[in-house]
């Protein structure tokens, strides 16, 4: 039989560059369903990955985003210690106005017919509610309210990784880690910002604080006894640490040379424009950049919690553990004088590599 030969940009071409396991297409006249599943590897157990509603202005756009973020998420769950596996999905569509009950527990349907191999969870554009009709379909189903058995708001949790990732930065830095006294500006104080600034004042750091809401600025600045700072200020402040927690792609060239830290360390997702080239530029100004797959990972581990039955106390726990997965990182980000980032991955894909083997043994 001949070779099936492949457009450059066919979809076996972009699932070989990324490694993917699967992809599955999903389409439902009735409900105007159009999704795609991307299972990136389970390695380590079933893909597990938030559903993303969006309205993506291509197919190709939409297949481009779900390969990212579901490789992504192998990444984060292995670096992470979990033992799950990357996927993601998206739902090409307004959430606004195109979503319904009977589209979501349609879609919910798909999720069952992979028998487990994918577990969904909220993303932009879908909501608690969203999760509940899926439930309705399928088991297979993560961050349902807690009213019904859930783990709920995952950001706390979130918060809590990002503090650890913190500290363990300020231990390699200055020998102990101790925040009393360190200066933290946190960018974002939405649901998880807000947590960390809770955090970060209870061990006494000065905490400076900027959101585009200006009520949310106030309030939490008075709430806490942080110090409010413009938006288009905080790349001016002396400080020891940057908290990115609002938005990606804000460490880039101009900012990096503007920036007078010593650790960046946030919740945003994508932190670095460009890992390779923005990693390195980190590393050559000697700014300790804590990967943000890694430290905000709360979310992932609130979401395997509930799969695993595991209480608040011990998912706080698991949380807690970012701090040595960072201690790791950073160490051999030194050692072999690599941006921690390139460190991170190399530690995830280890982790797949030698699970892969002892399950190849069997
Ligand atoms: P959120 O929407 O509750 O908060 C974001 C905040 O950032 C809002 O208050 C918004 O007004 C503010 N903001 C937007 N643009 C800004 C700007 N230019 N300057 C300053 N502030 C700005 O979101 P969240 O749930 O707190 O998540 C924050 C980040 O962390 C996001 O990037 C998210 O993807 C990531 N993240 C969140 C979780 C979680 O558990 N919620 C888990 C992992 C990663």
């Amino acid at each position: 039989m001949s070779k099936i030969s492949l457009e450059e940009n066919s979809v076996f071409n972009q699932m070989s560059q990324s490694g993917h396991q699967n992809v599955v297409f999903c389409r439902d006249e009735e409900t105007g369903l159009k999704a795609i599943i991307a299972i990136h590897d389970t390695t380590l157990g079933p893909a597990l990955g938030g559903t993303r509603m969006w309205a993506y202005k291509s197919e190709a756009e939409a297949l481009y985003d779900v390969l990212r973020l579901s490789r992504g998420m192998t990444y984060k769950a292995a670096i992470s210690g979990l033992n799950l596996g990357g996927g993601k999905a998206v739902i090409i569509g307004d959430s606004r106005t195109e979503k319904s009950e009977a589209m979501m527990r349609r879609y919910g349907k798909f999720i069952n017919n992979l028998n487990g191999m994918y577990i969904t969870a909220e993303d932009v554009g879908t909501s608690p509610k969203d999760m509940e009709y899926i439930r309705m379909e399928t088991k297979h189903v993560t961050g349902v309210p807690e009213s019904l058995g859930g783990s709920g708001d995952p950001s706390p949790v979130t918060a809590k990784g990002v503090f650890m990732g913190i500290k363990a930065c300020v231990k390699e830095l200055y020998g102990n880690d101790s925040l009393a006294g360190k200066s933290v500006a946190v960018q974002g104080i939405g649901h998880v910002g807000e947590n960390l600034v809770h955090l970060l004042r209870e061990e006494n750091a000065k905490v400076y604080v900027s959101d585009i809401d200006e009520e949310r600025l106030s309030r939490v600045a008075k709430k806490y006894g942080a110090e409010a700072v413009a938006t288009h200020s905080i790349f001016d402040l002396d400080m020891d640490i940057y908290a990115p927690c609002a938005l990606g792609a804000t460490v880039n060239t101009e900012t990096i040379q503007k920036m007078n830290c010593a650790i960046i360390a946030g919740a945003a997702n994508n932190q670095l424009a460009d890992e390779q080239v923005h990693g390195r530029m980190l590393l050559e100004k000697g700014i300790l950049y804590a990967p943000d797959y890694l430290i905000n990972a709360g979310g992932l581990i609130n979401c395997y919690s509930e799969i695993a039955g595991f209480n608040k106390k011990r998912t706080m726990q698991l949380a807690e553990n970012i701090y040595e997965a960072t201690r790791n990182v950073l160490q051999k980000s030194k050692a072999e004088n690599i941006p921690t980032i390139e460190a991170a991955n190399k530690i995830a894909e280890k982790r797949i590599e030698d699970i892969k083997k002892i399950k190849a043994s069997f």
